[in-house]
């Protein structure tokens, strides 16, 4: 079965060019160029990946990331036109997965959307197949549950994206250890991954904003000035 995606971007000419290169690399490909329509699209044909633009009529790529990822864990890859959009893609804990900034070429575009699809395929295939006898990981009133996939503080299980949560554990059962984002993207992303080091501070960041008191001044997950971060539980 060809994979799925939805792309919504109300500028035709680059709608009916992502629409194509994408049909052309073998996928199935719904368009609409409106907000409203697509969060019905989205929740209606459950897409196996998402292209959203970001300033849409109606509704604009935030608010539907937003109303999308209260039921649904689709991959999606947002296009981003200026600096301040990314600044709000970041600075928002809102769940996209990765970003694009336009201009942008069809080939990262095709490279980002295959490795996105592999990675949340892998995700699906295997939950927790990778060592089911892990036991809980407890730093105080923070617990990582690896068997369930769970993280849960002050007893609250807390919503965290698959990526987020592969990340949290990695550094939690590393505990003290500093690791460059380099590595962090290797590791936790694999070696192929095609997207920049800034996906790891995202990731931080939207992890701090879900497990810290105060998400701008970290005790648990630390920056290590010149070096990248560290879990110190
Ligand atoms: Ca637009």
């Amino acid at each position: 079965m060809p994979e799925t995606i939805l792309v919504v971007e109300d500028e035709l000419s680059l709608r009916e060019t992502l629409a194509y290169n994408l049909q052309k690399a073998g996928y199935l490909v719904n368009t609409t160029g409106n907000g409203r329509e697509a969060l019905r699209l989205g929740r209606e044909l459950q897409p196996d990946l998402i292209l959203l633009d970001i300033m849409l009529p109606e509704l604009d790529g935030l608010e539907i990331t937003r109303i999308l990822r209260q039921d649904s864990s689709v991959p999606i890859l947002m296009l981003t036109a200026r600096d301040d959009e990314i600044d709000r893609v970041l600075g928002l804990e809102l769940g996209a997965d990765d970003y694009l900034t336009k201009p942008f070429s069809m080939r990262e575009l095709l490279a980002r959307v295959k490795a996105m699809l592999r990675r949340s395929q892998y995700a699906q295939d295997s939950p927790g197949a990778e060592s089911p006898e892990k036991s809980f990981l407890v730093f105080e009133d923070l617990v990582l549950d690896p068997i369930r996939h769970e993280v849960r503080l002050r007893g609250e299980a807390i919503r965290l994206k698959p990526k987020e949560y592969d990340l949290l554990l990695y550094l939690a059962e590393h505990a003290g250890q500093v690791f460059s984002r380099e590595q962090i993207l290797a590791r936790v992303w694999g070696w192929d991954y095609v997207g920049g080091t800034r996906t790891v501070d995202v990731h931080i960041r939207w992890i701090r904003a879900k497990i810290e008191e105060d998400s701008a001044n970290p005790v648990r997950l630390v920056t290590v000035r010149g070096a990248g971060y560290r879990f110190d539980g």
